[in-house]
């Protein structure tokens, strides 16, 4: 094994939006930087939610860590889970060795939060990574085809009724697209079903869709997708689940085979084994430099990390400009501190934020500027391309989206193993 130049070791843990911008921010400098993640692949999660609905293949939005690190002499990566940190002893603790550190990024995400509820944990289906979003489109497939040789109707229907939990921008997006994917694809696939019983019921337990979204979009948001067939309820709490039914908080129940619980979110598994300071949902406290409070070593980033300042002090939001953004910073901290030079504050430069609805559909708000329909719709399509790793990516995505554009296809709906 080749090891590349040394000076201070940089550790950096995960591969996603935070990791990759701190290890490219360190990359060919003086720093040795490792970068370590479970998976050897960095995920587009923005798209996540076209793989779950066969609009992509998965390697379309994932691309080789190797590949991106191999690029940079400075830069090595080790695929391993990380189990723990040995703060005194310096050392990152995995499935396999322990890593030395001079220095240590913690960048490992976030994952599902369902406040406690573990029926509805073992019960529902998320949308997090690759596989997630495989058991979806494979979940989806598979009720259609029992459905199509199902003869009682009321069975029919419970397959055919796919609940979506939260109506936040992943929810919304996933509504949209599935309800496209029964109207334009499913109904050619399947001409012994009639695809008008096909249900998507979102419900979100605010007064509004896309809640951080101003709520003229979130107005928007909700008449497209109603237009779209897509059943909205507000202002109303899950409280069960079962195989065959959803109950709700006036014990209304509705019958279902799917549920997709989008409704939280909470700090990586990673935050819970740290004894350091954080927050009910598993996100760690950082100082406005973006290190542990007592230790100028550690840096904890991203959707991992909670930092108040933002509109306000409410915690930055998990969104990837944040967490490149913070890539960024930590990295710059880094090579100050290494040269003796004082650390900088993070200050966000806010991006604003967009969902899409569906086809020619979106809500948009940049800069104080609002936008809807059509411009918005595009918009989002250029700024997802454009922020896509890797250039095969950016033609697979893009040539699959004219393809569906143009034909209202859907390539990928192989079932690849059955249920
Ligand atoms: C479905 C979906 C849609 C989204 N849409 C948008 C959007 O449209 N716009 C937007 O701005 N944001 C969106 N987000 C949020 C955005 O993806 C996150 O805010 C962003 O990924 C956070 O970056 P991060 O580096 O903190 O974590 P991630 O990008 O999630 O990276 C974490 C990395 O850590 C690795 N990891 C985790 N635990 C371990 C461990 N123990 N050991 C080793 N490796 C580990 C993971 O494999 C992963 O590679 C979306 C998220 C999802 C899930």
């Amino acid at each position: 094994m080749t090891t590349k130049s040394t000076t201070s070791r940089v550790v950096i843990v995960g591969a996603g939006f935070g990791g990759l911008s701190a290890a490219k921010a360190l990359a060919n400098t003086s720093a040795d930087v490792m970068v370590i993640d479970r998976n050897n692949y960095h995920g587009f999660w923005p798209l996540l939610y076209q793989v779950a609905t066969a609009g992509l293949e998965p390697d379309a939005i994932a691309h080789p860590t190797r590949a991106i690190f191999s690029q940079y002499a400075n830069v090595n990566f080790r695929m391993a889970t990380v189990t723990n940190i040995d703060f005194d002893q310096k050392l990152v603790l995995t499935d396999n060795a322990p890593v030395p550190y001079d220095y240590l990024i913690l960048a490992a995400g976030s994952t599902t939060h369902f406040f406690g509820n573990d029926k509805l944990a073992a019960i529902t289906y998320t949308l997090k990574d690759l596989s997630d979003a495989e058991l979806l489109r494979q979940r989806v497939l598979c009720c259609f085809e029992q459905a199509s040789h199902t003869p009682d109707p009321q069975q029919r229907r419970e397959l055919m009724t796919f609940v979506l939990v939260g109506g936040g921008p992943t929810g919304v997006e996933l509504a949209g697209a599935l309800s496209e994917l029964f109207r334009h694809v499913l109904r050619n696939d399947y001409p012994e079903l009639d695809v008008n019983d096909a249900r998507v019921i979102l419900i979100e337990g605010l007064d509004s869709l896309l809640p951080v979204f101003p709520q003229n979009l979130g107005r928007d948001a909700q008449q497209r997708l109603e237009h779209m067939g897509v059943e909205v309820r507000l202002n109303v709490l899950v409280t069960d689940a079962n195989e065959r039914c959803v109950t709700l908080q006036d014990e209304s129940t509705i019958a279902a085979r799917t549920i997709v619980w989008t409704a939280g979110v909470r700090g990586a598994p990673l935050a819970d084994a740290l004894d350091v300071d954080k927050t009910k949902g598993s996100r760690v406290t950082v100082t406005s430099r973006l290190h542990l409070p007592e230790r100028p070593a550690v840096f904890v980033i991203g959707d991992m990390a909670n930092l108040g300042g933002y509109k306000g002090d409410t915690a930055h939001p998990m969104l990837a400009p944040v967490a490149i953004q913070q890539g960024e910073q930590a990295a710059a901290n880094i090579l100050a501190h290494m040269q003796g030079q004082p650390m900088s504050s993070f200050y966000y430069r806010d991006l604003g934020m967009m969902a899409t609805i569906g086809r020619r559909a979106a809500v948009l708000t940049i800069a104080g500027v609002q936008m809807t329909g059509f411009l918005a719709w595009l918009g989002w399509l250029i700024i997802h391309l454009l922020q896509l790793v890797g250039f095969r990516n950016k033609l697979m995505v893009l040539t699959n989206w004219l393809y569906n554009y143009l034909t209202y296809d859907r390539a990928a709906r192989i079932i690849v193993s059955r249920e």
